[in-house]
C-alpha cells in the first residue's frame, strides 16, 4: 500500500514521484521502457545531442571562417555521434534511477492499468495507492495517409546511424523543423511538407517566415498548403512523419473509474485533478501543453494538492523553443492571438542587430526580438526572439509574463552586459 502510485516515468511523472518522496510520502512508480519518458529517450535530450554535433560541423566545414577560423577536412562521423547521443542519454537516465533510489521510490519496470478501487485507494498494476497520478505522456499521431507506416517517427529518426541523401518531412511543426536543421547541417537534401500556409505551428508570423528564409537559403525546399495524402509520391530515401502527438490514454484502465477524456486527453483542473477523486493527470496525457518543462510544473502542483499546499497551474507564461540554428523562443501571446482574445495590445520589434553581443558572436547574421505589450495596462504579454541563444533569453520573459509586469516594471532590471538578452532592455 503507497501514499501514491506514479503511472509513467517520463518528466511529469518522474517529478511527481521525486517530490512527493522528498515530501515523505511513499511512492510506487510504474514505468514500461525507460525512466525519462520520451523526452529524454527518444525526443528532447537525443535531438539536442545531436544538434549539438551538428552546430559543431558547420563551424568546422566553414561556418568559423568568418571568425578567423579555419580548419581543413573537416569529417562528420554521424556513428560517433550517435553513440555520444546514446551515452548522454544514457547517463541521464542513470541520473533519474540513481535519485529515485535514493528518495526510496518503488520503480516497477512494468506496463501496468488502473484495476478498479478498493476500500484503500485504486488498484494499479496489482499495488493499491490512496493517490494516482496519471503520467502516460502522448503517442506520434499517424494519420490516414497511404503509406504512413514506411515513415520514421521521432524514434526511428532519432537512431538512424546513415545520414540520408534525401530527406522528406511531413509536417513543419517543432519536430519536422528540428530535423530539418540536424539533416540540413549534416549534408541530407531536405523537403518539407506543411499543410498550413506557414511553418512553425503558432509560431509569430513575421518570425516563421524569417525562420523558413534562412532555411531555405542553406538548401531546404517548403511546400506550405501541402497536406500530403501519400508518403510513397514524396520519393525521398527517408521520410519524417511529424505531424503532431496524441495523449497516451488508451489501456490503463480510465475506463474502469470513468476518468473524463475530452478530446482523448485527460480533463484536469487548475490543481490537475481529474473528475475522479484523488486521481491527477499530469504532462502530455492531458493535452494543455505537451511540453517537458510544462509537466514539471504540473507535477509540483499536483503534489502539493495531494499535500493538501495551496498551488495553481497557470499555462500563459509557458515558454517554448525550437532548437533550429538559429533558436526561436516564445512565451505569451503573439500580436495576432492577443488581438483575437480581444486585447488592445500593441507590438514593438528590434533586430538583433542592436546587440552589440550578437553582432561579436553572429557574423552577417540578423534575429528579431519582439515584445508584445497590454495597451489598456502596460502589461508585458509575450516576448518572441529569432536568434541564439533564444532558448536561454527566454527565461526572463517568463518571469515577466509570470508576474504580469509591466514596462516600467521590466525597465528596473539590470540586463547584463553584453548580452544577447538585453535586447529586450532596448525595447522597453
Ligand atoms: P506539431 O503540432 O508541432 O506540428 C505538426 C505539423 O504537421 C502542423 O504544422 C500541421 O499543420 C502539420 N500537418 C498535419 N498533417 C499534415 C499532413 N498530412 N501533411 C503535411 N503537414 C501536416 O507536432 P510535432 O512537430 O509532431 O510535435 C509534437 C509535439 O512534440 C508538440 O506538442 C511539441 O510541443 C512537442 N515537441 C516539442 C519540442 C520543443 O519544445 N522544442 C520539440 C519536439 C517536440
Amino acid at each position: 500500500m503507497f501514499d501514491l502510485i506514479v503511472l509513467g516515468g517520463g518528466p511529469g511523472g518522474y517529478k511527481a514521484a521525486e517530490n512527493a518522496a522528498k515530501a515523505g510520502l511513499s511512492v510506487c512508480l510504474f514505468e514500461k521502457r525507460a525512466v525519462g519518458g520520451v523526452c529524454l529517450n527518444e525526443g528532447c535530450i537525443p535531438s539536442k545531442a545531436l544538434l549539438y554535433s551538428a552546430k559543431l560541423y558547420d563551424y568546422a566545414k566553414g561556418g568559423a571562417e568568418k571568425y578567423g577560423v579555419t580548419s581543413e577536412n573537416a569529417i562528420l562521423d554521424y556513428k560517433a555521434a550517435v553513440e555520444r547521443k546514446d551515452k548522454v542519454v544514457k547517463t541521464l537516465v542513470g541520473g533519474i534511477e540513481a535519485t529515485l533510489k535514493s528518495l526510496k521510490v518503488t520503480v516497477i519496470r512494468e506496463e501496468a492499468a488502473i484495476e478498479g478501487k478498493t476500500s484503500d485507494g485504486f488498484k494499479v498494476g496489482g499495488q493499491i495507492g490512496r493517490n494516482l497520478i496519471i503520467a502516460t505522456g502522448s503517442e506520434t499521431i499517424i494519420p490516414s495517409i497511404k503509406n504512413a507506416e514506411t515513415c520514421l517517427t521521432n524514434r526511428e529518426i532519432l537512431s538512424l546511424t546513415e545520414i540520408p541523401e534525401t530527406l522528406a518531412v511531413i509536417g513543419g511543426g517543432v519536430i519536422g523543423l528540428e530535423m530539418v536543421s540536424l539533416f540540413n547541417s549534416i549534408g541530407s537534401k531536405v523537403t518539407v511538407y506543411e499543410a498550413l500556409d506557414k511553418i512553425g505551428g503558432p509560431l509569430d508570423r513575421e518570425i516563421s517566415i524569417m525562420l523558413q528564409k534562412i532555411y531555405e537559403k542553406k538548401g531546404v525546399t517548403f511546400y506550405l498548403g501541402a497536406a500530403v495524402k501519400d508518403a510513397a509520391e514524396l520519393g525521398a530515401e527517408k521520410t519524417l512523419l511529424s505531424v503532431g502527438r496524441k495523449a497516451s490514454t488508451k489501456n490503463i484502465g480510465l475506463e474502469t473509474l470513468n476518468v473524463y477524456l475530452e478530446r482523448g486527453a485527460v480533463v484536469t483542473d487548475a490543481q490537475m485533478r481529474t473528475n475522479v477523486p484523488n486521481i491527477y493527470a499530469v504532462g502530455d496525457v492531458n493535452g494543455k501543453s505537451m511540453l517537458a518543462h510544462t509537466a514539471y510544473r504540473e507535477a509540483d502542483v499536483a503534489v502539493n494538492a495531494i499535500l493538501g499546499k495551496r498551488d495553481e497551474m497557470r499555462y500563459d507564461a509557458i515558454p517554448s523553443v525550437i532548437y533550429t540554428n538559429p533558436e526561436v523562443a516564445s512565451c505569451g501571446e503573439t500580436l495576432e492571438t492577443a488581438v483575437e482574445k480581444g486585447y488592445k495590445a500593441v507590438e514593438k520589434k528590434i533586430s538583433l542587430k542592436y546587440s552589440g553581443r550578437f553582432v561579436a558572436e553572429n557574423d552577417g547574421g540578423d534575429g528579431i526580438c519582439k515584445l508584445v505589450v497590454n495597451n489598456s495596462d502596460n502589461r508585458v504579454m509575450g516576448i518572441h526572439i529569432l536568434g541564439n541563444p533564444a532558448s536561454e533569453i527566454i527565461s526572463a520573459a517568463a518571469v515577466a509574463i509570470e508576474r504580469k509586469m509591466t514596462v516600467e516594471q521590466l525597465k528596473t532590471v539590470v540586463f547584463p552586459h553584453p548580452s544577447v538578452g538585453e535586447i529586450i532592455a532596448a525595447l522597453l
